[in-house]
């Protein structure tokens, strides 16, 4: 008895959950229940609106339903005996077996009632999309009380949910000759996963005169969902036009559903007045290797071009015993030897472009050819490093012949361009000459010392692409330190040093 009585309880408290369950189940909580969905009775399969493509509003939907009742029209046939087998055992007062039933367990009808037609969806009452997904109508069917089709009379509105964002009711409705109607209703809820769109107004790369105004051109943004969302772009950073150096300005937006965009632009605030410390082109002097006393603050950029290759490791781990800071004009020859160009950005080294490929004949053909190439290398930086590109260098200088082959006056143009785009470019002013395939490391670090030597500032060009440079470093950076020259990396604050442009 105690038992019978737990059992009660039991399923009592079981009906409720099922009834919570059912309540949680309207999903975007459309205000009328979108209960119809349900299994389609055998009678009405054949019948049912089962569309291939995307939702076709009734009254165009004929075609549609003629061509797909053909195959489901055995399975319906299998599952009717079935239905009727049922409807036997359960002695229903009915007369005839044909007109479909719910399954709901309601009070038999009484047989004077009219009754109202209905109608059944398919597939999922609550469906939930991406939001690059085409909604695909899973089909429906509708029947009056005698049992006669009424699908193709099913209308459908759409309408948004209020206060749900993307989220859409369908209701079917049908009424039969009598004028009885029946409705369903579908809700879609369309997720939103994509981000804003954000597009910079102005240029990404921006150079200011020093103490010029800075306005910031600003940036758009749309979203497919929620429309023009510009007023919630939020900018961090700014930009002091009475300081010299390079600046980030960050734009990012994010939608009601939480995707974010941003975006960057550069502003380059250009030095004060243009410095005059630009140096002559390289000057091959011969002086006297035998180095002069220290003079104070003197100081030197050591840079190397055409890495990363397989020296670099070694140069790395070399400047990083003396701590000693270097730049390093990259290529992108050796793929497997890329990955050096974040630890020697992480080692605090200064990286500049120096080209992807390096190949004259290419990268000086045009200008279009020169910022193409220039763009991969920039892309491979930013890989390695996280950051923008500011400083760059020419393959040959600026002050090549070689592109002269190639196209009459490109490097007039292409100092000026980089500039415009916000780049510093950086010549030198001291060679190691250390280009040939082979010779011994003392040549190497004797046309560095003979070059240095007298000078107050001395922009290195170097290759660590050869060994033979490599092998002449430790002995260069003794040298500069024991006699009071100071190593740096270029940053931003170092003057341009630029050769006579001569194409
Ligand atoms: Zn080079």
């Amino acid at each position: 008895m105690i038992e019978y009585k737990r059992n009660i309880g039991l399923y009592v408290l079981l009906a409720l959950l099922l009834a919570f369950f059912a309540f949680l189940g309207s999903g975007c909580s459309a205000d009328p229940p979108a209960t119809t969905a349900a299994t389609m009775p055998a009678t009405e399969a054949s019948e049912a609106f089962l569309p291939t493509t995307s939702l076709i509003p009734s009254g165009e939907s004929a075609s549609a339903a003629d061509s797909s009742a053909a195959p489901t029209e055995t399975e319906a046939q299998s599952t009717e005996t079935e239905v009727q087998t049922t409807e036997s055992e359960t002695q229903t007062t009915e007369t005839t077996t044909l007109p479909p039933k719910t399954t709901t367990s309601a009070p038999p009808e009484t047989t004077e009632a009219p009754r109202p037609p209905e109608i059944l969806l398919l597939g999922d009452s609550d469906m939930e999309l991406r939001d690059d997904e085409l909604f695909l109508e899973p089909g429906f069917s509708a029947w009056d009380a005698q049992g006669n089709s009424l699908t193709q009379q099913v209308e459908l509105e759409i309408d948004a949910l209020p206060g749900a964002p993307h989220c859409y009711q369908y209701r079917y409705t049908v009424s039969d000759a009598a004028g009885l109607t029946a409705e369903a209703y579908r809700v879609i809820r369309w997720q939103d996963t994509h981000p804003p769109e954000l597009i910079l107004l102005g240029d990404a790369h921006m150079t200011l005169e020093y103490h010029q105004d800075f306005r910031d051109p600003g940036a758009r943004a749309t979203d497919v969902f929620d429309g023009d969302l510009s007023d919630k772009i939020q900018v961090e950073g700014s930009v002091d036009p009475h300081q010299t150096g390079r600046y980030t300005l960050t734009y990012s937006v994010t939608d009601a559903r939480g995707n974010t965009a941003s975006l960057s632009r550069t502003v380059v605030v250009k030095e004060a007045p243009p410095p005059t410390t630009a140096a002559p082109p390289e000057t091959t002097a011969a002086q006297p290797a035998t180095p002069p006393a220290p003079v104070g603050n003197r100081v030197v950029y050591l840079t190397f071009d055409d890495g990363p290759f397989i020296y670099t490791e070694r140069l790395l781990n070399i400047l990083a015993r003396y701590n000693v800071k270097a730049t390093f004009f990259i290529t992108a020859f050796s793929p497997e030897h890329a990955y050096l160009i974040g630890r020697a950005a992480s080692e605090g080294h200064t990286i500049g472009l120096h080209t992807a490929s390096h190949r004259y004949n290419e990268i000086y053909q045009s200008e279009e050819a020169y910022f193409r190439d220039l763009s991969i290398i920039a892309d491979l930086y930013r890989r390695h490093t996280g950051q923008e590109p500011w400083l760059i260098r020419f393959p040959g200088g600026s002050s090549n012949t070689v592109s002269r082959e190639y196209n009459a006056g490109i490097m007039t143009r292409l100092t000026r361009a980089v500039q415009e785009r916000g780049y510093r470019y950086m010549d030198w002013n001291v060679s190691s000459s250390d280009s040939a395939t082979w010779m011994s490391p003392d040549t190497v670090f004797q046309n560095v010392i003979r070059g240095i030597s007298g000078r107050d500032m001395s922009m290195v060009l170097m290759h660590d692409i050869k060994e033979h440079t490599v092998n002449a470093i430790e002995s260069i950076i003794q040298w500069c330190q024991s006699n009071a020259y100071t190593l740096l990396p270029i940053t931003y604050s170092t003057p341009d040093v630029h050769h006579n442009v001569q194409n």
